[in-house]
């Protein structure tokens, strides 16, 4: 006998701490007009027919596992940045990425330093894992403050992650800022730098993070299809990692995670690249729109490299989150510190942009 409350198990007292992913919320019909969501930085565009045809294709054998290795995507990868396959690591997002490099890298007695605020991911899969999260404080600019992060490593860190373009803020991370960093980072400290965004970062003065991972074995880089590519829907992305780290987030694979669909559907994206950054171009318009637009208007938006903008509404946040959404746009509130807008169609930044002028005016 034991004086548990009966009808509970024993979980992993980890799991009381752990905040719960807040997915954006889907945009609600309403009568006589369209309705769009921004909530969860997705791409707006369709599939491409080419990779729709690909991955009809690929259902019909869904009997099947798909390849385990992920052997032909991982080529791919390797071939389209100049890597070797085995310097690829492949996951259900790069979510499912994180969870794993986690599990590779930290456990309880373990810190792992990031900053905040960040990619709610993080808080998550770092408290799934048992290990202490150390969240810096972004600086008055909405960037990194690379150089507190620095100076939080400590003999018990294990895993850093840097996130460039900063979700849900926007700035990206400067190629000097980095290095200077890096410098201080002990060799045995893996550094994740999360490129989810990528392909929509026009910043000349940012980290070429590929050459920085060539220059440091202990940098990783995480990528994702969910995001440029628009294939958020089949959960795959990369890891280019060396070899050692490489090969032990494959080892720690959730077994046949990524499915043939989507492996199928990321080798074709790969190969269409040019008319999916066709679109991506068209995004980083529209988003260059979106963030004068909304200077204009008078709010301190900062810099963004991605595809979304930050407004840093503090206590109006939850308010201005509800006119939007009686508007019939659907944004990504962070209660009591501000709201992210993705980029979505032209319309979605038009009545956005309404919506932020009649917000400012009954502001006052
Ligand atoms: C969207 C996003 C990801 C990618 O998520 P997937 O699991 O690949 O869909 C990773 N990191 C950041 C910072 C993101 O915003």
């Amino acid at each position: 006998m034991t004086d548990a409350t009966p009808g509970t198990v024993r979980l992993r007292a980890t799991l009381e701490s752990i905040p719960r992913y807040v997915a954006g919320k889907p945009a609600a019909e309403q009568p006589g007009r369209t309705t769009y969501k921004i909530s969860s930085n997705e791409n707006p565009y369709p599939p491409l027919p080419s990779v729709l045809q690909v991955v009809q294709d690929a259902m019909l054998s869904m009997n099947r596992y798909p390849d385990m290795g992920t052997v032909a995507l991982r080529e791919a990868i390797a071939q389209r940045f100049d890597v070797d396959a085995d310097q690829v690591a492949t996951g259900t997002g790069s979510v499912g990425l994180l969870g794993t490099l986690l599990q590779i890298t930290s456990g309880p007695g373990d810190e792992v330093v990031y900053a905040w605020r960040s990619f709610e991911a993080y808080p998550i899969v770092v408290g799934l894992s048992g290990a202490t999260g150390l969240q810096v404080p972004l600086d008055g600019e909405a960037r990194h403050d690379l150089k507190a992060m620095a100076d939080a490593i400590t003999e018990r860190t294990r895993l850093v992650i840097v996130c460039s373009p900063n979700n849900p803020t926007g700035p990206a991370v400067r190629a000097d800022e980095l290095e200077e960093f890096l410098e201080r980072v002990p060799s045995d400290v893996l550094v994740v730098l999360d490129e989810a965004y990528l392909e929509f970062n026009h910043d000349a003065d940012a980290a070429d993070a590929l050459a920085v991972w060539r220059s440091h074995p202990n940098v990783a880089v995480l990528r994702t299809f969910s995001k440029a590519y628009g294939l958020a829907g089949l959960r795959v992305g990369y890891c280019i990692a060396h070899e050692q780290v490489a090969s032990a987030l494959r080892t720690a694979a959730v077994p046949f995670g990524v499915s043939h669909v989507a492996q199928q559907a990321a080798i074709a994206s790969l190969a269409a690249y040019d008319e999916l950054d066709e679109r991506v171009q068209a995004l980083v318009a529209e988003r260059d729109r979106l963030l004068i637009g909304l200077r204009d208007l008078g709010y301190p938006v900062p810099d963004t490299q991605a595809n979304f903008v930050w407004l840093p509404l503090g206590d109006k946040t939850l308010d201005f989150a509800a006119a939007a959404e009686a508007a019939g746009v659907v944004v990504r509130p962070f209660a009591g510190d501000g709201v992210r807008c993705s980029v979505g169609e032209v319309e979605a930044t038009d009545r956005l942009l309404q919506v932020a002028a009649d917000f400012a005016n009954r502001a006052g």
